[in-house]
């Protein structure tokens, strides 16, 4: 080992040998256990930490219309929008976007958690407004989706605006749910609901494969994050990871 770098409070860099890096964090679990996460990585992973140790975290701002919320992330002067609610919400997706103080030009990626139409359903508008934006999908459920542009597939662990998608399969076939490692923010989609302040699984009328939905659920409860906001019901503003390991034991 030729450098060992303490790049965050509980977070290192060792440079191992010729271009491979290893990562390590520590992770905090319920009461008072910790473990460790160790990544090993080309001359990318060191790039990419130190991009993320840059980076300003995401604010979600939620846009609720009706039953469904869409969500405008921003960081800094850049704005990713996460789903896009029920038709005719491109006003609204607007008012929430200027009370960042910011206009359609700031709005580079437009990110589907799903194909359900209350997801999908001002995608046209979002676009027309943003010419500029790329939009992703899951690639399974891109089929679904009737896009006035390529919708470009993604899969879990890439990266876009500095955020990690992950594959939660179930719900859809291709439903994803979208993390920003910085702002420690999960956006859930659909694979999960927030209801009355209950947290569930992903609702089972809706819900195309429920094994896989609750193995999806699993998987989120192996992240860390302090916070969530969900397609349904109110966000989680603490300890959301912890919310979502007691929801995963009972599956
Ligand atoms: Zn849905």
């Amino acid at each position: 080992m030729r450098a060992l770098q303490q790049i965050g409070r509980r977070t290192w860099l060792a440079w191992m040998a010729a271009g491979t890096w290893a990562l390590w964090s520590e992770l905090a679990y319920e009461r008072g256990r910790t473990g460790w996460r160790i990544a090993l990585g080309g001359a990318d992973l060191a790039t990419r930490v130190a991009q993320a140790q840059t980076r300003d975290p995401v604010h979600a701002l939620r846009v609720l219309t009706d039953f469904v919320s869409a969500y405008v992330l921003v960081r800094g002067k850049d704005i990713a929008i996460v789903d896009t609610g029920l038709p005719n919400n491109g006003a609204t997706c607007a008012e929430t976007i200027t009370t960042a103080g910011l206009c359609w030009e700031a709005v580079g990626h437009v990110l589907l958690t799903h194909s359900h139409p209350d997801h999908v359903g001002s995608m046209g508008e979002v676009l027309a407004a943003a010419p500029q934006a790329r939009v992703y999908a899951g690639a399974e459920d891109i089929p679904q989706i009737k896009a006035p542009r390529t919708i470009t597939p993604v899969t879990d662990g890439e990266e876009v605006f500095g955020l990690r998608i992950i594959a939660t399969p179930g719900h859809t076939p291709g439903h994803l749910s979208v993390l920003d490692p910085v702002g420690s923010l999960l956006v859930v989609g659909d694979a999960m609901g927030h209801l009355n302040h209950r947290l569930s699984g992903s609702n089972p009328q809706y819900t195309a494969d429920m094994a896989q939905a609750n193995q999806s659920i699993k998987k989120l409860a192996a992240l860390t994050f302090a916070k969530a906001v969900f397609g349904h019901g109110d966000p989680i503003d603490q300890d959301a990871s912890a919310a979502v390991g007691t929801l995963a034991r009972t599956l």
